[in-house]
C-alpha cells in the first residue's frame, strides 16, 4: 500500500493514529512543533523530580476493561506502569464542611454515598446504573460493530449533565456531590451533555490508576512503535501552512520553509488552529465562521509542589474541594473569591513509594487574566507576570492548607503554569483545558467531525469525539477508520485481545 500520511501534532490523538496507520501499512510522518512529543502527555523535570502536566489519572485498566484492551492493541501494556488509586475512595469530594468518597465497585459506591444520604440509596443506585448504561450504549466504547454513523444515542447528546443529575435526586447536597468531578471536563450547567459526564464517571467507576513515572511513557512507547514500523517522528517541525490544489490537500509547509507532500493529512491540533493553516476556497466561509465562533472550555492555573524528602505520606485519592456550594458556578469568579474550587493530587513516581515527592493543585483560570502577556517568550515574560504567578500560587496554597494542613510546612519549592503555558505548549485556543465546549442545546454545531471539507484532510484529538485518554483514543479509531474502516479496527482490537 505505502500511502503517505502526514500527521500535524504529536498529541495522544496524532500518536494513536500514527500507530494504527503504520501498523496497517501506511507510511507515517509525524510533525511536532515542540521539543517534546506528546502534547498533554508532556512532563517536565526539575531537580530530579518529574511533573505531569495534562494526564494524571486513568481508568478502566483492569483485565477486560476498555482502556486495557486499547492499551493492549497499541502495545502500551509493557511500557506503562500503573499504581491503583484507593478502591474505596479514588475520589474524595470536600464540600459544605463534609467529605464524601467515590468507590470503584457498585456496592461500595452506593454504600459510601448512602451513609451520608440514607434516604437516597435508590437514587444513588439509579445514578450508577444510568451512567453505566450510557457508556454501554455506545458501540465503540463497548467494541461492538459500528453499523450506522450514530456513535452516541442522540438523547445523551441533547440532554445536559446538570439536568440529568437534578432528575436523579431532589437532595441539594447530593446533587452537588454527584457533579463534583466536573473539573475533569470543565462542565457548564445546562450545556455540557450527559454523555460527557457519564463516560468519564463510568471510566473511573470501573477502576482508577495513576501512571507511575509519568504519562510521557505513553508518548515514548507510541513513538518507538511508530518508528519501528517505518514511520518518522519529527520534533521542532511546526506546520505553518497546509497547501491545497483545486480539489485536495497536497502538502504542508513548515515554519522553517521546508515542504512535505503526502497522500493524506491528519490534523491533531485545535480545529480553529487548523483553519488558520488553510488558505483555500475549498473551506467555505460558513464552515470557517461556524468553527471560529465556537467557545472553548476554561483554562487552569496549576501549582506543582516539590515536597521535602520523606515527609508527606503518598495520598492515594484525588481531592476535589469546593468553597462554593454550587459546584457548577466555579468558573465565574472575581479577584476576591478566586479560587472557588481546586483539585489536588500526588504525583506518582513509582508503584510503591510510601512518601510523595510531588503534588499538584489546580484551579480554573480565565485566559483574560494573562492575555496581556500573550506573545512574550516562555521563561522571559517579565516581572509583572512572575509577581502575578506568585500571588496566585500563594492564594491557592493557602486554600489547600485549609484542607490539608500538613502540606505548607513540607513544601521545598514550587513551580506554576498558567493558561499561557498551555497555549504555548499544546497550542489549544486560550490555553483551554479540554478544547471546544460541547453544548447540548447546539449539539450539531458543537460536535466536530473527523472529516473536513477537504477530502484527504482529517482531524483527530480531543475535539473529535471526546477529550481524555479514552475519548481521544476512541476518536483516533474513528479518524483512522476513515482510511481503514472502523469495523476492521474493532476486529483487530478484539483479535489482539486474547485472540477474541
Ligand atoms: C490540566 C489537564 C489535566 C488533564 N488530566 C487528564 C487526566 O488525568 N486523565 C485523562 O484521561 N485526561 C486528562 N486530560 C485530558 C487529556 O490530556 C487530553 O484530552 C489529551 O491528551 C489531548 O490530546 P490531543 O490528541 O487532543 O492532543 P494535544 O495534547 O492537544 O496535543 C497537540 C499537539 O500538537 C502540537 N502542535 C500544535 N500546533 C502545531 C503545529 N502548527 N505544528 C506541529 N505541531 C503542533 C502541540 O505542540 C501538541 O504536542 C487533562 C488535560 C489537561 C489540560
Amino acid at each position: 500500500m505505502d500511502k503517505h500520511v502526514v500527521i500535524i501534532g504529536s498529541g495522544l490523538g496524532g500518536l494513536t493514529c500514527g500507530y494504527i496507520l503504520a501498523k496497517n501499512g501506511y507510511r507515517v510522518s509525524m510533525l511536532e512543533k515542540n521539543a517534546q512529543i506528546g502534547g498533554c502527555l508532556q512532563t517536565f523535570t526539575r531537580h530530579g523530580v518529574k511533573y505531569e502536566t495534562g494526564m494524571h489519572c486513568i481508568g478502566s485498566m483492569e483485565e477486560g476493561q476498555a482502556l486495557h484492551r486499547l492499551f493492549n492493541y497499541l502495545s502500551l501494556l509493557p511500557d506503562v506502569k500503573l499504581r491503583p488509586l484507593d478502591k474505596k475512595a479514588y475520589d474524595i469530594v470536600s464540600i459544605a464542611g463534609q467529605r464524601f468518597s467515590f468507590a470503584n465497585e457498585k456496592e461500595d459506591f452506593i454504600q459510601a454515598l448512602a451513609q451520608h444520604f440514607p434516604g437516597e440509596r435508590d437514587n444513588i443506585w439509579r445514578y450508577y446504573q444510568t451512567v453505566k448504561d450510557v457508556a454501554n450504549d455506545s458501540p465503540l466504547y463497548s467494541f461492538r460493530y459500528k453499523d450506522s454513523l450514530t456513535l452516541l444515542n442522540p438523547s445523551y447528546v441533547k440532554h445536559s449533565a446538570s439536568e440529568f443529575i437534578e432528575e436523579i435526586t431532589p437532595d441539594p447536597l447530593l446533587r452537588q456531590v454527584l457533579a463534583a468531578n466536573l473539573p475533569l471536563y470543565a462542565g457548564i450547567p445546562h450545556k455540557t451533555p450527559l454523555y460527557i459526564h457519564a463516560l468519564i464517571r463510568d471510566f473511573y467507576h470501573k477502576s482508577a490508576y495513576r501512571i507511575a513515572g509519568g504519562s510521557d511513557a505513553i508518548a515514548r512507547s507510541l513513538t518507538r512503535s511508530i518508528c519501528s514500523m517505518g514511520g518518522e517522528v519529527h520534533r521542532y517541525a511546526e506546520v505553518a501552512r497546509i497547501n491545497c490544489n483545486d480539489v485536495r490537500a497536497t502538502g504542508v509547509t513548515l515554519k522553517n520553509g521546508e515542504e512535505i507532500s503526502g497522500d493524506y493529512f491528519i490534523s491533531n491540533i485545535h480545529p480553529q488552529r487548523t483553519l488558520s493553516l488553510l488558505h483555500t476556497p475549498l473551506i467555505r466561509k460558513s464552515y470557517r465562521d461556524r468553527i471560529l465562533g465556537l467557545k472553548n472550555t476554561i483554562s487552569s492555573f496549576t501549582v506543582y509542589i516539590r515536597f521535602k524528602k520523606n515527609r508527606v505520606p503518598y495520598f492515594n485519592s484525588n481531592l476535589y474541594h469546593y468553597n462554593e456550594t454550587d459546584v457548577w458556578n466555579c468558573a465565574h469568579y472575581t479577584e476576591a473569591d478566586w479560587p472557588k474550587n481546586f483539585m489536588y493530587m500526588h504525583l506518582c513516581s513509582s508503584v510503591d513509594q510510601p512518601y510523595a515527592d510531588a503534588g499538584i493543585v489546580f484551579a480554573y483560570m480565565d485566559f483574560k487574566e494573562v492575555a496581556r502577556w500573550q506573545g512574550t517568550p516562555i521563561g522571559r515574560r517579565g516581572e509583572a507576570y512572575d509577581a502575578f504567578k506568585q500571588q496566585k500560587a500563594e492564594r491557592l496554597l493557602d486554600e489547600l492548607t485549609k484542607q490539608m494542613p500538613d502540606v505548607r510546612g513540607n513544601i521545598e519549592r514550587y513551580y506554576t503554569s498558567t493558561p499561557l503555558t498551555y497555549l504555548d505548549y499544546t497550542g489549544t485556543e486560550d490555553g483551554s483545558m479540554y478544547g471546544i465546549l460541547r453544548d447540548c442545546t447546539e449539539p450539531v454545531q458543537t460536535l466536530i467531525s473527523q472529516r473536513t471539507k477537504i477530502a484527504n484532510l482529517f482531524q483527530v484529538g480531543q475535539n473529535i469525539n471526546s477529550h481524555g485518554i479514552l475519548g481521544v483514543i476512541i476518536g483516533s479509531i474513528i479518524t483512522s477508520g476513515e482510511l481503514l474502516g472502523v469495523n476492521t479496527l474493532i476486529e483487530q482490537i478484539k483479535k489482539a485481545y486474547h485472540n477474541e
